[in-house]
């Protein structure tokens, strides 16, 4: 792409950053800009729910990069500032404040909000969502006080905020409308563990239940209504119900979206001038499994340098592999792949030392999920992304370990390089 109006960015978040980077890396010397509705330097989000909330670490120290990053590779940033108009004809975009930035190429990097809780009461305080900065500094300052916590939503985030309640010493609720912890995004067996450490160290885990309403009194939240009738006691409520992407920008300009905006396996939208990355993009999963939308560090990161490698004239399909972590309390989850529509499982280790499920689907394997196993972790990483096939009966070999389809294939690569 030639340098002319340059690169413009929607979203100051992990995407965006890594985009800058990978640009001026592969040489790029055009203008770009990064647009955030956020106030602060571009930040670092998994640890809002785990060492920030625990007091860890400094909100200072979650900066993706120091300010000396963008003045040393020339990247304009328009913080606080919200991007709310896209002239695709003119190639033009507008900020709230009425700023125009032209642009060759541009990135919509929007990431995605919290979905609302779809029950009255919402609006109460002391109920609190999980997703930015602001966020985390409002639930940190009046977790000193807080003695009824509920968690609505058994995901990722309402266990890893369980697990930093527990830590400050109190007892929460969480409650979720499914049947197991985390969802789809996890096997059975991991569920299955996870929920009974989290009951074991103190959080009261309410499965296949809803709440109908937040009830409060002068304004504040004091008990979540279930269902059934019942109602818990909370001055604090956090809602970790999952997400919605952004795409309100390109649905305005006449993308096309759905579940996050509609782009191809070069991540580009039907307009050859706008790409979507992150967790607002919703692509073609090279594994066949139709099209997905990820949320996660790797997925943000990994699609901007497949994007960045288009912009300067090497362009390739996006095939990275997911991978995803979570920390709560001493249990560090770690997988690698997608463990969707899997139909067989096959659990390695103890469960009290550190285990992993490997997951197949239709006789392969598709994804693996550690348990304080961060070896096994490493090497399905590179298994899986090699594309070795593994079958569960290759796994029920004696002294089968992760490792060895990978030095297997090494050994045969040996053998058949010339001499
Ligand atoms: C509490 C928490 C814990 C997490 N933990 C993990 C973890 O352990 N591991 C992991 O892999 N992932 C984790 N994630 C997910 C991970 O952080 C996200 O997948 C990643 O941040 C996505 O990056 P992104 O750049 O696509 O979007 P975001 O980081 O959401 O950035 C998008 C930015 O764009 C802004 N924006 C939107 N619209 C506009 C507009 N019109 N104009 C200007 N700005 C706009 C948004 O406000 C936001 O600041 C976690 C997320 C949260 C919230």
């Amino acid at each position: 792409m030639s340098p002319g109006s340059g690169v413009v960015v929607v979203g100051a978040g992990q995407a965006a950053i890594q985009l800058t980077e990978s640009l001026r890396e592969a040489g790029f010397t055009g203008p770009v800009s990064v647009v955030g509705d956020e106030p602060q330097l571009p930040y670092q989000r998994p640890p809002l729910s785990k060492e920030y909330l625990a007091g860890k670490v400094t909100a200072d120290e979650l900066a993706l990069r120091g300010s000396r990053f963008y003045t040393d590779r020339n990247v304009e940033l328009h913080l606080g500032r919200r991007a709310v108009r896209l002239d695709r004809d003119r190639r033009r975009l507008t900020l709230d404040d009425g700023t125009t930035l032209p642009y060759d190429h541009l990135v919509l990097a929007t990431g995605a909000r919290p979905r609302p809780l779809p029950v009255p009461g919402g609006d109460l305080d002391g109920v609190l969502n999980l997703r930015t900065l602001a966020d985390a500094r409002e639930i940190r300052s009046r977790l000193p006080d807080a003695r009824d916590v509920v968690v609505i939503g058994a995901g990722f985030i309402g266990l890893e905020f369980a697990a930093v309640c527990r830590a400050a010493g109190l007892s929460p609720v969480v409650l979720d409308v499914a049947g197991q912890v985390m969802g789809r995004a996890v096997s059975a067996p991991v569920a299955a563990h996870f929920a009974e450490r989290h009951q074991r160290d103190g959080t009261r885990l309410l499965l296949g239940r809803a709440p109908a309403e937040l009830v409060g009194g002068g304004g504040r939240v004091t008990g979540v209504r279930l269902t059934d009738g019942q109602v818990l006691p909370a001055d604090t409520v956090v809602t970790g119900i999952g997400v919605v992407p952004n795409v309100e920008l390109a649905e305005a300009a006449g993308l096309d979206t759905g579940n996050g905006i509609t782009v191809d396996e070069y991540l580009r939208t039907a307009d050859p001038a706008i790409s979507a990355i992150g967790d607002c993009a919703a692509f073609p999963d090279p594994r066949g499994t139709g099209r997905v939308r990820l949320e996660s560090v790797q997925n943000a990161a990994d699609q901007a340098r497949c994007v960045a490698a288009g912009l300067t004239g090497t362009p390739h399909p996006y095939n990275a592999l997911p991978w995803f972590w979570s920390y709560q309390g001493d249990l560090r989850l770690q997988i690698a792949g997608l463990s969707t529509g899997h139909d067989h499982t096959v659990v390695r280790g103890e469960p009290e030392r550190g285990f992993s499920v490997l997951c197949f689907r239709a006789g392969s394997l598709i994804a693996v999920e550690s348990v304080n196993r961060a070896p096994d972790h490493m090497a399905a990483r590179r298994l899986l992304a090699a594309g070795i096939r593994v079958t569960p009966d290759d796994v029920a070999a004696p002294g089968f370990s992760l490792r060895s389809p990978l030095a297997r294939t090494a050994e045969t690569a040996d053998r058949k390089a010339p001499a």
